[in-house]
Parts: C-alpha cells; sequence; structure tokens
C-alpha cells in the first residue's frame, strides 16, 4: 500500500511472533517465579532463545545473524515479556538484541568478527556500563577515567545498577578520556570500550531489589584495568554520540517490554475474574473492577500503536525521538497501570507469588525508572518537541 497507512504485520513478522510465543510458553510462570526467587539466572530460557537463533536477530548476516529490525527486536521482547517472563526473561536476552549496535556501528572489523558471532551464538554474554553512583541521569558527569598509556588504556571507577554484570564475560563500559572541566561541549571526551571484566580487577556486587531478581544489578568497581586499544569502539571521545544514537532503539524495547507485561496481566485478570465468585457473582462482573481492566486495555493498545509507528520510523531511517519517547512513555505508564489493577482484583491472592501478578507489579514498576526516568522522558518532548526552555 504505498503511501498509505498499514497496521498489518508482514506475514514474516507475524511468523516471528507465533514462533518466539510457542518457544517461550515452554517456560512458564512457575518457571520465572522460581528463578526470581532463588536470584537464579535463567540459563534454561537464554540457551533455548540462542538455539533458536533468536539473539542474532539484529546482528548483521556477515556476523551470522538475521540483520533485521528494531520492528522485529520490539516483537520479539513483547512476546518474551508477555509469555509471563516479564523482566526477568527480557533481561537476560536484552542487550544481545540490540544493545551491541554501538559495536555493530562503529566498532573495529576485529572487534566485531571477535565478538558478533559469539552474541549469536550466545556464547558470549555481555553488560551495559553507563551509570554511576555521582552521575544519575546526567551521563555527563561520569568520571570513571580511561588513561592511555601506549597501546593500552588505564581504567579506574566505579558504576552502580550494571545489569547481568555478575553473568558477563564483557562490559560495554562508557568512560571519560577528557575531564568534565577540560571540555567544551559536555558530552565530550567520553570513550566506549568492549573489554573484559577481568576479576583481578573488577569487583563486582550485586544491588539487594525491589524485583527482577533472575538477573543481578550489580555496583562495579574497576580499579587499574588494562585494556587494549583494540578493545575501544570507534574513535576516542565519541563515546556519548555513539550510545545516543541507541538510545531511541532501546525507549522502544523497553516500551515492548512494558507492553508485554501489561498484556499478561491483563489475561491473568480476567481469567481470575471470571473465576473467582464473591457474593454470589463472579468478581469480574463488578464494574469498580472491569473498567479499569477494560480502560487498561485501551490505555495499551492506544500505546501500542505509538510503538508501531515508533519502530517503523526508525526501521524507515526516518527522525523518531517524538515517537520513541512517547512509547516508552505511554507503555510503562499502560503495562504498570495493568499490573496493578490485575493486582488489586486478585485481592489478597494477588499480594502472594502464586498468581504471579506481584512478580509482573514489581517488574513493571521499574520501566518507569530505568533506563530513563518518565520526567527525562518529559523533559524531552517539553524541550525538542514543544519548543519549550530548558528545565534543567
Ligand atoms: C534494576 C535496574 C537495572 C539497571 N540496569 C542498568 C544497566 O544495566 N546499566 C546501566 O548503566 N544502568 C542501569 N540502571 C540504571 C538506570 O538507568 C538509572 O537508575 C536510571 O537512569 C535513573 O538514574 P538514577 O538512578 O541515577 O536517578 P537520578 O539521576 O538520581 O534521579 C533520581 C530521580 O530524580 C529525577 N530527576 C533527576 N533530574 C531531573 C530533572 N532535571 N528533571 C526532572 N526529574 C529529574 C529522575 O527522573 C529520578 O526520578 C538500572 C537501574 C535499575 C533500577
Amino acid at each position: 500500500m504505498p503511501g498509505g497507512m498499514s497496521f498489518e504485520l508482514t506475514e514474516d513478522q507475524e511468523l516471528i511472533r507465533k514462533s518466539v510465543r510457542e518457544l517461550a510458553s515452554k517456560f512458564d510462570d512457575h518457571y520465572w517465579m522460581e528463578k526470581d526467587l532463588a536470584h537464579e539466572f535463567p540459563r534454561e530460557f537464554y540457551d533455548a532463545i540462542a538455539k533458536g537463533g533468536w539473539l542474532g536477530m539484529t546482528i548483521p548476516e556477515e556476523y551470522g545473524g538475521h540483520g533485521l529490525g528494531i520492528t522485529e527486536a520490539t516483537l520479539l521482547l513483547e512476546e518474551v515479556s508477555r509469555s509471563g517472563a516479564a523482566m526477568n526473561g527480557a533481561s537476560a536476552i536484552h542487550l544481545s538484541i540490540f544493545g551491541m549496535q554501538p559495536v555493530v556501528k562503529h566498532g573495529s572489523d576485529e572487534l566485531k568478527a571477535e565478538t558478533l558471532p559469539r552474541i549469536v551464538n550466545g556464547d558470549l554474554h555481555v553488560c551495559f556500563g553507563v551509570t554511576e553512583p555521582g552521575a544519575g541521569l546526567d551521563t555527563s558527569r561520569i568520571t570513571t577515567f580511561a588513561k592511555r598509556e601506549g597501546d593500552k588504556y588505564r581504567i579506574n571507577g566505579r558504576k552502580v545498577w550494571i545489569s547481568k554484570a555478575l553473568e558477563s564475560e564483557k562490559i560495554l563500559l562508557l568512560t571519560r578520556t577528557v575531564p568534565f572541566d577540560e571540555v567544551t561541549k559536555k558530552t565530550d571526551g567520553m570513550t566506549l570500550f568492549l573489554t573484559d571484566l577481568d576479576p583481578d580487577h573488577v569487583d563486582i556486587r550485586p544491588i539487594k531489589k525491589m524485583g527482577r531478581n533472575a538477573v543481578s544489578s550489580n555496583e562495579v568497581f574497576i580499579d587499574d584495568l588494562m585494556v587494549p586499544v583494540e578493545h575501544r569502539v570507534g574513535e576516542e571521545g565519541k563515546g556519548f554520540k555513539y550510545i545516543l544514537d541507541g538510545l531511541n532503539p532501546e525507549r522502544m524495547l523497553i516500551a515492548a517490554e512494558a507492553l508485554g507485561i501489561g498484556r499478561v496481566a491483563l489475561e491473568k485478570a480476567v481469567k481470575y475474574g471470571n473465576e473467582r465468585h464473591v457474593f454470589n457473582r463472579p468478581i469480574g462482573m463488578n464494574q469498580g473492577l472491569q473498567f479499569p481492566l477494560a480502560d487498561s486495555l485501551a490505555r495499551l493498545d492506544a500505546a501500542e500503536l505509538v510503538l508501531r509507528k515508533a519502530t517503523w520510523l526508525y526501521d524507515n531511517g526516518k527522525p523518531c525521538g517524538r515517537e520513541a519517547n512517547t512509547a516508552k512513555y505511554l507503555c510503562a505508564d499502560a503495562g504498570f497501570g495493568a499490573a496493578d489493577r490485575a493486582l488489586q482484583l486478585h485481592g489478597g491472592m494477588g499480594y502472594s507469588e502464586e498468581y504471579h501478578v506481584s512478580r509482573y507489579f514489581r517488574e513493571s514498576r521499574l520501566m518507569k525508572i530505568a533506563p530513563v526516568s518518565q520526567e527525562m522522558i518529559l523533559n524531552f518532548l517539553g524541550e525538542h518537541v514543544l519548543g519549550l526552555p530548558r528545565s534543567y
């Protein structure tokens, strides 16, 4: 339909949805509950996704991947999340699916050849190290420093919240190579590396957290880590720009994950609403419970449409900042809203682990905070779309 609007996925995209749904359904809610309670990485699930060839979805074909776009990647993560795997499932594979894009786009041929095929076959686990305790959302204030010494860099610093660091062999690490005070533009002077988490120089300590406990999030202390120049991604000083390129697709992936949780929460709520009888009637007959679910359905459907538009724009090489940010904002809100309402509808049982909605509630709450908070999304829309003065 050239020039017109189409709301249909292609046959291939439908096939991806269906295949991932089938694969993910082999790991039921009970599996995820157990992994979450035991704080255990979902290795069986990760291996099954790798065996199915899904980890290489967006990696170029020359490195063994399928070279697909963000639309397909969001479908995959939405289905994983929707299976009940929620954020535990999504975070186990999230970085392999799209997080290597800075390496794909800016890495040397050697670095790509060394790492990308191993991402595809599942052998190489990576984590992403941006956040620091002293910088918060103001990434320009990071202080982890990479000092050039001959053909190596000496890296010292501290990262926080680094997901999957405990299970990863390598880290995609954002550092400063010029101190903040010495750059003219505050986002200059940052350099990206893909390097090994050498246990002799990197101390990793898991953070006790509210949910998504099958995948660790960690404090990472880096002490005189010597990194060969070959592990640098692209040019020195351009690391922030490389990360920035990946922000919109990252927001879309998170949106898809939130959407998936919202959908599964709603399904569980409808089931329980029909089954559970109190005062001689199914509880779902009460408008006080039914209307919030219908409202959540409408919000999820609307949020999904913005997400589809955002992924379409990105895959067609068009600007998508407004849509990517809006999709993340609305999907995170709708996903959490649905999980909260599903929990409420389950009454006391909602608070138990048995019905899984409490897990969805905890995990969907995260999407309003990370990888970027709802407030920062509104800052973007206010400033860059509405044209209001920068508020911070
Ligand atoms: C479970 C989990 C996993 C994570 N995984 C990773 C990971 O793998 N790698 C990684 O690098 N990071 C990771 N993070 C970090 C995450 O990206 C940050 O927590 C997030 O970006 C928020 O930053 P902050 O925690 O430093 O909040 P802060 O910057 O301290 O902000 C605190 C609050 O203030 C608000 N705020 C700050 N400035 C403004 C402003 N100007 N206007 C309006 N509001 C403002 C924020 O929105 C937020 O609500 C993870 C976090 C969690 C919780």
